[in-house]
This record gives C-alpha cells, structure tokens and sequence, in this order.
C-alpha cells in the first residue's frame, strides 16, 4: 500500500453523492461511536473470501453475488433475511450443479443501504398541485424516504442504527450459514416445493430431477448430506457499496495480525460506476483497503481508464482483489465489453468478470413505475455470456438485485408479473428486484448458460 494512504486521506480528493451533514459535531460523534464498536468481519475471512475469488478468476468457481438494491429500517425483519438467504442458496445449489464448480455466495446484505442518486433533489406535488421540491433520498443511513423535511434531513446517527441492523443481520446469516440450516437436501426439497407450485417450472424440471438424482446417487453410496460436513453448512459473505465513506472509514481498522488495514464492515466492498472516476474520494478510500473489492463498469468507461484503475486499485496484481462488475443494458455489450476484455488481458491484470444485468435495464413503465423486464435481463446475460466466449474469458460471475419476498417490481418472467401488477406489492427503496421465483428462474436460465 501507497505510504500516503490512511483510512481519511479519501477527504483530499473529490467526493460525489456523499451527503452533506449541517452539524459537524453530530458527525464527529456518530463517527466515534462506529469507531468504537466491534468490526463485523474480521481480516482473515475478507483474506478467504479473496482466496475464493482467485478460484472464480481461475475458472474453477461461480460468483453469485446478491439482495436488495436498499436495504431498509422499515423492511428489517427476520423473515425477510431468511428468504433472501434461502433463495441464493437455491440458486447457488443449481449452479453448483449446471457448472460443475463451487459457487461463491455474496450478500448485497448486512450493511447495503446508502445510494448514490442522479439528482441531489426530488419534486413533488402537494395536496394543492404545487411543486415542492426536497433534498433526494439517500438511503436509510442517511436520511428518510418519506417526503417530508424533517424526514429527508441528514442524520449522522442514521448510521449508528444501520450499524446495529448490520451487526443482527449478519449474526443471523452466520447462524443460518453454519447452522445446519443450509443443508444441501433440504435447500434443494424448498426447490422443489417451490417449483411444485409454479407454472414455470416444466422447463426446468429436467434439471431439478438430476439434482436429486445426484442426491438419492450420494445418499445410496452412505453419504448423507445431513452429515457431511461440508453438505451441511455454507460459506456466506457480505458486500455493500463502499459509498458512504464516514462510514467506511469509521469502520475500517489495521488488522493486528498482518498490520493491513481492512474496512470491517463487510467481507467484499465495490464502488459504484459514479464514483470510479478518475481521482475520486472513493477510489482514493478503496485503494488502502485489503478486501476483495468490485468495480462496476458502464457504457462511459474507457479501457484506458479502466487500466489506471486497476493499476491504482491492484499495484501487486494480487488474484481475487478485484471484481469487474459490468452493467451495460441489453443492447450494449457488445458494443462495450470487448474492448475492456482486451484491454484487461493485453495488460495481464488478474480479473473476476462479473455481470450485473440489473442496472442498465431500468425502465419506466407505463404505470410511472420504475421496472426492469425479465428478458431483458436474461438477455444482456446471454450476450455476456456470448462475448466472453468468444473472446475466450471467462464469465466468472452475475450481480443481481434481488429479495426472497414475493414483490413485483420486475414486469415478466414465466410467472409473467404485468405492467398493471407492479402497484400491488411494490416495496423497494430504491431499484426494482428480482422476486423470488424470478430470481430461481434466471438461476436456471444461467445454468443453461453455464452449460458447456
Ligand atoms: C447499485 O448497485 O445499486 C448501483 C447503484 O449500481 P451502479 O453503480 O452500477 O449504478
Ligand atoms: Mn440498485
């Protein structure tokens, strides 16, 4: 690491979508209370999960990295953790089985709620048809999203509570994790409970039938999944966007082992594809951190840019640091991937390509909802999956936004959610997700893109 760096000198460079907070002393305080509670992960389990990510960069592992766009106060319930847990694992049990590899499980969980917004202000109407015009939300660890002044202001100690909701959240997925509750047969019977009662499933029936057949296979040579240990529990990590740097910064800590410094508030952290730029208070942050992290990457980044970076954020060229998460929209990977391929390869920078279909397919609907279409999804992973074949790389993982609940913010799928139904259970705060049974479809549509 730079000897320059120090977990604030982020403060010298130019920050985007940090909010600003009117009482310093708040700040400083809310600061010192982060500073002085325990990390929430510790060095040596970012150190395995970038282990972890050098399988994924070798081919020999998955990536599935995923949960809500926002996580909420207002949403923060044990059933919700659970379900989101269930479904990755069960999307994680197919892909294990289409590819033939391990899959690397990443929660957009315990601590995902800060967002970047296009504009620092929102308009509304009120009761008499005038504009009135509020600061945006934030995400819950900065202000609220009821359109109210008092609620849209900044509040430091937002962070403190998102800490304390991190700190459970992430107690209950260890628990789960490790628990027993992530047994190899009983995820795959919830499949099957779960496709029993969807018209979408005859597709993929064929699929789930091998998988118990490998079961009933295992269990009729004596091994019993219930016993092994390694059918038995799961390694689960956590991610969030490294966005909100008084946060990050406050939980960050040199790890007395090694003397590095970790940011300790999740395992994986990524920046986000508005605050990658060059000479960005974010990229400055991630740079002196010794977790794995993810970059994401849009339509408006150069390969040359890309190539700085990964020389600023990846010196040693360590293998598992660094994630390239790419999110173009349906109709642009061809037009965009390609080249960073090259680029990357040309300059010998040890890569994981990951791909977020989610964020450039957001569209309005009819309705005035903000929605994502299922096939468009499914068909900006398609052509990921297309160009890396074809350039002989390797699609080393997927970034979706998603929950276990049965929302509709996503229009399709074979459940076939229409433009008409998003109103009737529409609960994220902030990007549409993927709903549980889409997100087990789209499982499926990836392992038959996994397929050789
Ligand atoms: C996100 O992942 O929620 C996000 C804001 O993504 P991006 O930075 O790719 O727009
Ligand atoms: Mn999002």
């Amino acid at each position: 690491m730079a000897s320059d760096w120090s977990p604030e000198s982020w403060t010298n460079f130019e920050a985007k979508h940090l909010p600003a907070y009117e009482d310093a002393e708040a700040l400083a305080k809310a600061e010192a209370e982060l500073g002085a509670c325990p990390p929430l992960v510790f060095a040596g389990e970012s150190e395995a999960l970038k282990g972890e990510l050098a399988e994924v960069e070798a081919g020999k592992a998955f990536l599935l990295q995923g949960g809500d766009c926002a996580e909420s106060f207002a949403e923060f319930a044990p059933d919700t953790i659970r379900d989101t847990f269930r479904v990755i694992l069960q999307m994680a049990v197919v892909l294990t089985y289409a590819g033939s590899l391990p899959v690397v499980k990443v929660g957009r969980m315990a601590g995902q709620f800060a967002k970047p917004r296009s504009s620092d202000t929102e308009t509304q109407k009120d009761a008499e048809g005038r504009d009135v015009t509020l600061p945006s939300y934030f995400g819950d660890n900065v202000n609220g999203i009821e359109f109210t002044p008092e609620s849209r202001r900044n509040d430091p100690q937002r962070m403190v509570r998102a800490y304390y909701q991190a700190s459970s959240t992430l107690n209950l997925l260890r628990a789960y994790a490790g628990g027993g509750y992530a047994n190899l047969r009983q995820v795959h019977d919830w499949t099957l409970d779960f496709m029993g009662r969807s018209p979408w499933s005859d597709k993929f029936h064929s699929m789930a039938d091998r998988i118990t057949e490998a079961l009933d296979f295992m269990a009729a040579c004596g091994i019993d999944p219930g016993e092994l240990p390694q059918l038995q529990g799961t390694d689960f990590y956590t991610s969030h966007e490294a966005l909100l740097l008084p946060y990050e910064q406050a939980m960050t800590r040199r790890d007395p082992g090694n003397g590095q410094w970790y940011d300790t508030s999740a395992h994986m952290l990524w920046i986000g594809d508005r605050t990658r730029f060059e000479g960005s208070a974010h990229v400055e942050f991630m740079r002196g951190i010794r977790n794995p992290i993810g970059v994401k990457c849009g339509p408006s980044l150069d390969p040359d840019v890309l190539l700085r970076l990964l020389d600023t954020l990846n010196p040693a060229r360590e293998s598992g640091r660094i994630v390239l998460i790419t999110r173009y929209g349906h109709d642009k990977v061809e037009a965009n991937l390609p080249k960073l391929i090259r680029a990357v390869r040309r300059e010998g920078h040890p890569v994981v390509w990951s791909s977020d279909p989610m964020h450039g397919n957001v569209v309005k609907s009819e309705s005035g909802y903000k929605t994502r279409p299922f096939d468009r999804i499914k068909a900006e992973l398609a052509d990921v999956f297309a160009v890396h074949r074809a350039e002989g790389s390797y699609p080393g993982g997927v970034h979706l936004e998603m929950t276990g609940q049965n929302v509709t913010e996503c229009v399709g799928g074979a459940v076939a959610i229409t433009d008409a139904e998003l109103s009737s259970r529409y609960h994220t705060h902030c990007d549409p997700r993927l709903n549980a049974a889409q997100a087990l479809e789209l499982a499926f549509a990836i392992a038959e893109m996994l397929q050789p």
